[in-house]
């Protein structure tokens, strides 16, 4: 059992499926990604310089930047290598930089380089701040698309015999004598020896379940701004401040989808359900960005949307990656907060090891299979020949739904198939409803769309499962309502 579908389960459940095992991954919500940290985060895959060697966040993060390189093309999820760059903009900062160069270096970091002189500096990176001084270069930093990277992970794992049960709350964690026996979800008992807690920012409730109550989570709000894709090409790399005690500070990137990020600010809430951006968060972020890139003051206006994460953080401030004696069976993976998604297949290798050692028997399936195609996109790349053949074979390609990201009732027919039951699953699967008017042309197709698919009301869709329906009456039956249907 895995717990968790988020970036960490779902990859946990991909390298698993390698093996004859029998996994069942336990997914609260009404889908995969749906978790704060894996669908509102930076979507950088880190090069690893930052954190300090003896950390296992060190050790995890550059491993997993090698194997996403090699894994997120096999399951067909985005992926840029474009290079990061740590800006100095004082000379007292340039100590910071030649210790993570010396750092990453250590954590096995490759072509690490200081970059001097703000002339060399713009010719890479023509709209930085002209006061920059010198930056470490990272070329093996990417980006990616956290959410999109998960589900193309769950679905994977799905495809080499993974079981994903959504809408599945665990409540307890029954253990005899040291050792697993069953758990307690909202929908019944499921008898197991092996569990896995990827439950993210409720990974110590789950841990306490199991009788291990040694860390607590706590939330770390970071808030972003998004940018139109007018601005395609205005930033070409991942560009870090030199980072504060706290956080890597606030970063000024491009996104898979063109568009650009800033963000994210660091600020300890309270509540793990707190999704609500603030006026000063946003300020921050906003004034942290110029910092970087002042030219960016002039863009305010073609900012489309803002959001915010919750970081698990715990008071080591480290991951938490292990088995215990005295619940044979039972591993945490939790604490994950940045760099987690860069190191979510070197936490899954370090878990398939620590189950090993508990005693799971592990063979490997010859049939495993790591190729996955994601939903064609041809329409919206304007890959005019492919898109004339999707739309001679089935009219709905050629029905563009969403106008800003050219997405096509194909598409989201094909994520519907994929187990998209919801507005923000078929967002997050296809873009429907992530561009310059933010949904507000698409959302009434979609839910027609779902609506007739699903074989529900259209008042029966929601925008993320649970109590979030968008149409509460009919027009008619509201008047009726407040008496005014005459
Ligand atoms: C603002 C911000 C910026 C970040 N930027 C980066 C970055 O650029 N690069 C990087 O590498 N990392 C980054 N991170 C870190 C990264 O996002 C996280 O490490 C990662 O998403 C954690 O994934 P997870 O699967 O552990 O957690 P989650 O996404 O929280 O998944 C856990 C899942 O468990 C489910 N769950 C919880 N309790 C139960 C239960 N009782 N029963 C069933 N299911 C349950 C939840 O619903 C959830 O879906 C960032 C994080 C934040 C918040």
């Amino acid at each position: 059992m895995i717990i968790g579908a988020g970036i960490v389960g779902s990859t946990i459940a991909r390298e698993l499926s390698r093996y004859y095992l029998k996994i069942i991954v336990v997914e609260k919500k009404s889908d995969v990604a749906f978790g704060s940290p894996t669908k509102a985060n930076t979507g950088i895959i880190h090069a690893g310089y930052d954190d300090k060697p003896e950390t296992v966040r060190a050790k995890l993060c550059s491993k997993g930047n090698a194997i996403w390189h090699k894994i997120a093309p096999e399951v067909g999820a985005p992926f840029k290598e474009i290079g990061s760059f740590v800006v100095a903009l004082k000379e007292e900062e340039m100590s910071v930089l030649k210790e993570f160069k010396e750092r990453g270096e250590k954590n096995g970091v490759p072509d690490l380089e200081i970059i001097e002189g703000h002339e060399e500096l713009l010719k890479r990176e023509p709209n930085l701040n002209r006061e920059a001084i010198a930056a470490l270069y990272a070329p093996t930093a990417a980006i990616t698309s956290p959410y999109e990277l998960a589900i193309a992970m769950a679905e994977n794992a799905m495809e080499n015999g993974a079981k994903i049960l959504l809408e599945t709350e665990i409540t307890d964690i029954m253990v005899k004598k040291g050792e697993l026996r069953s758990i307690q979800t909202n929908k019944g008992r499921i008898r197991t020896s092996y569990v896995v807690n990827a439950a993210g920012l409720q990974a110590d409730e789950v841990s306490a379940m199991a009788g291990i109550d040694s860390f607590n989570i706590h939330p770390r709000k970071g808030e972003y701004y998004v940018f139109d894709k007018v601005l395609n090409g205005f930033v070409k790399h991942v560009l870090f401040p030199v980072p504060t005690p706290i956080s890597k500070g606030i970063v000024v990137a491009p996104t898979v989808d063109d568009n650009i990020l800033i963000g994210p600010n660091a600020n300890d809430v309270e509540d793990k359900n707190d999704s609500a951006t603030t006026s000063r968060g946003l300020d921050e972020v906003f004034s942290g960005a110029l910092r970087l890139m002042p030219k960016l003051a002039e863009k305010k206006n073609i900012m489309i949307a803002n959001f915010c994460g919750l970081r698990p953080e715990t008071d080591t401030n480290d991951f938490i990656l292990e088995s215990y004696d005295e619940v044979r069976g039972f591993v945490n993976a939790a604490g994950m907060r940045s760099p987690g998604l860069t190191a979510a297949p070197a936490v899954a290798q370090t878990v398939a090891a620590l189950l090993r050692k508990s005693g799971l028997e592990m063979s490997e399936k010859d049939s495993f299979s790591p190729f996955r195609k994601p939903i064609d996109q041809s329409v919206r790349r304007l890959a005019i020949e492919r898109a004339k053949e999707l739309i001679a074979r089935d009219p709905t390609w050629g029905h563009v739904v969403c106008r800003c990201e050219r997405v096509t009732e194909g598409e989201v027919l094909e994520a519907i198939r994929r187990g998209a039951t919801t507005l923000d699953g078929i967002k997050f699967r296809t873009r429907a409803g992530m561009g310059r008017c933010q949904s507000g042309f698409c959302t009434s197709h979609i839910i027609k769309i779902l609506a007739g698919e699903l074989g529900i009301s259209v008042k029966d869709v929601t925008k993320r499962g649970g109590n979030s329906r968008l149409l509460l009456y009919e027009t008619k039956e509201l008047l009726r309502r407040a008496g005014l249907d005459d």
